[in-house]
């Protein structure tokens, strides 16, 4: 999710010094690349023998492949407990400090959730015993030292596949396979998450349910792959001006669900508007027919003052959001304790 190489998202004012959600995200498994993206594979070389480490650096240089070299064991475990940790590592056995065993066991140990990270463990050691108690520790293959180069690229391009296998599976279980947003399970997690950061570090969090309005027209008139197509673009758009920590998932049928931490209130109603905006503002093109479709949200705010609960928040969300319904569609509406007595969620 974090593409140093690739555009941004837009940077809001309200997001500088929130860096510290990325973090947390990427710990998640929501986190799980597309398994279509290049940059699937980093790889950490971890060898104290200087000619070693040169040697094995520059075959990876020359095949292209992005990597990091460091000198013990202790240096890689920092590393890979870092956001946005390398996946495939080349781990020497015998190191100063931490050896190639306790490194192996640590990464074993990280909380679930993460990327798998992808062992080959670099030996002089040829005892049978030896390997099995390498794969034990949480080897997944292992080559013999001094390294040959051929034999280095095929272990290399075992692991590219295993990581590229490991991602399609945790993409597929974590997102909606129209949208490729989070799927619904995946955003309530996330929403889970933010309630309780919100309530610990005592900041707020805007969530927002956004409904498309009178979708059946689309599908009655222009048929349901037509759609599809309209789910898929707003998708897209709901997507395009969010931050990197901002979250959005799809909630059910034409319901997304956007969470937009560390944003209050005011800023959590002006930021909807802006995304509505934007849905609304062109015409999208299927290729059974152009169309335009609005959204109608409903905008409420997490605080740790407030004895609520998830589902607390959800009820919140979705009575604002049949406010706005009621109210002719196309607009945001904020919760508050009125609308509800008014009766909107019953709408
Ligand atoms: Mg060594």
């Amino acid at each position: 999710m974090l593409d140093k190489n690739g555009p941004g998202p837009r940077d809001h004012p309200e997001g500088l010094g929130l860096s510290f959600l990325a973090r947390d995200l990427v710990k998640t498994p929501s986190a799980c690349q597309h398994p279509h993206r290049a940059d699937v594979m980093k790889i950490l070389l971890v060898e104290d023998s200087y000619l070693e480490r040169h040697k094995v650096g520059a075959y990876l240089t020359e095949w292209g492949l992005d990597h990091v070299a460091v000198g013990s064991g202790t240096e890689a475990v920092k590393l890979l407990e870092a956001p946005e940790p390398p996946n495939l590592v080349l781990l020497d056995w015998m190191l100063p400090g931490l050896d190639g065993i306790d490194v192996c066991r640590r990464i074993r140990k990280f909380p679930s959730g993460g990327a798998y990270i992808y062992i080959v463990m670099l030996t002089a050691k040829n005892r049978k015993q030896d390997l099995l108690k390498a794969m034990e520790a949480g080897a997944d293959d292992y080559l013999a030292k001094p390294v040959d180069p051929s034999e280095l690229r095929a272990r290399i391009l075992v692991g590219k596949r295993i990581l590229e296998l490991q991602q399609s599976l945790c993409f597929a279980a974590t997102h909606d396979f129209l949208t490729n947003l989070l799927n619904r399970a995946e955003i309530l997690a996330a929403l889970q998450r933010e309630f309780s950061r919100s309530g610990r570090e005592d900041k707020p969090a805007t969530v927002i349910l956004a409904d498309i309005d009178h979708f059946k027209r689309v599908n009655d008139t222009l048929g349901h792959a037509a759609g599809d197509e309209v789910l898929k673009e707003v998708a897209k758009r709901l997507k395009s001006d969010l931050r990197l920590y901002d979250v959005v998932g799809r909630y059910g049928g034409e319901e997304f669900l956007i969470i937009l931490p560390g944003c209050d209130v005011t800023v959590g109603a002006r930021r909807a508007n802006e995304i509505r905006n934007l849905v609304g503002k062109d015409p999208i093109q299927t290729p059974f027919g152009t169309t335009s479709v609005t959204v109608s949200m409903g905008v409420t705010v997490t605080s740790s003052t407030r004895d609520h609960s998830i589902s607390d928040f959800l009820h919140e969300a979705d009575v604002s959001m049949y406010a706005a319904k009621k109210n002719g569609r196309n607009r945001v509406e904020v919760f508050s304790a009125a609308s509800q007595h008014a009766g909107f969620g019953q709408g």
